[in-house]
């Protein structure tokens, strides 16, 4: 899979859509990607989770670990596929911490994968939460790199396909002054006109 076959199969399950959209932040975007969405279809996860594998040059990586909730399945089917563990990282009151008796050892290789990464907040916590209990990190890798960098902070980040959206302040949105119709995805409510 090239990556324009991996953007045909993430508009084909409706995870990217081109329009208008206010994003969380509330700034406007030409472009939303809910990666949970392409990842509801284990057989595609499979083929990108495949993908990703080709691209780790790590082959001792004894664990992986996502960060909850969006780190999950992609870890997973990447850990079944690496023959090795598969963990996550939740927070609770605000800390990443790892939860229900997972726990990692000084021999384990641990591997970081994330969904989408744009500022990788989530998964760098993950990774100084490995870093602090002396465990190896092998990298970090993501299906979407929307940040622009091959590394993220001290660490080698692989990804799948890169995606760099353009963003706009809503008062400098040109697609407003175009008068496209702006959506809110996550709710069906078409907002303005
Ligand atoms: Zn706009």
């Amino acid at each position: 899979m090239n990556s324009q076959k991996i953007l045909d199969t993430f508009t084909e399950t409706k995870a990217l859509l081109k329009g208008h959209f206010e994003l969380s932040s509330g700034r406007h975007s030409d472009t939303y990607f809910q990666c949970a969405l392409v990842l509801q279809y284990p057989d595609i996860t499979e083929k990108l989770a495949a993908e990703l594998a080709k691209k780790l040059k790590n082959d001792d990586i004894t664990c992986v670990i996502g960060p909850a909730l969006g780190g999950v399945t992609i870890a997973y089917e990447l850990g079944r596929q690496l023959k090795c563990r598969a963990l996550f990282a939740e927070r609770k009151e605000g800390v990443m911490q790892l939860r229900r008796g997972f726990s990692l050892s000084p021999e384990d290789k641990v591997l970081l994968v994330e969904d989408v990464i744009t500022t990788g907040g989530s998964v760098l916590e993950v990774a100084e939460l490995v870093k602090q209990m002396k465990v190896a990190i092998a990298g970090i890798c993501c299906v979407v790199n929307r940040s622009n960098s091959d590394m993220l902070s001290s660490y080698q980040l692989t990804s799948l396909v890169k995606m760099t959206p353009q963003l706009f302040e809503p008062d400098a949105c040109p697609l407003c002054k175009q008068g496209i119709p702006l959506s809110k995805p996550g709710s069906k409510k078409i907002i303005g006109k």
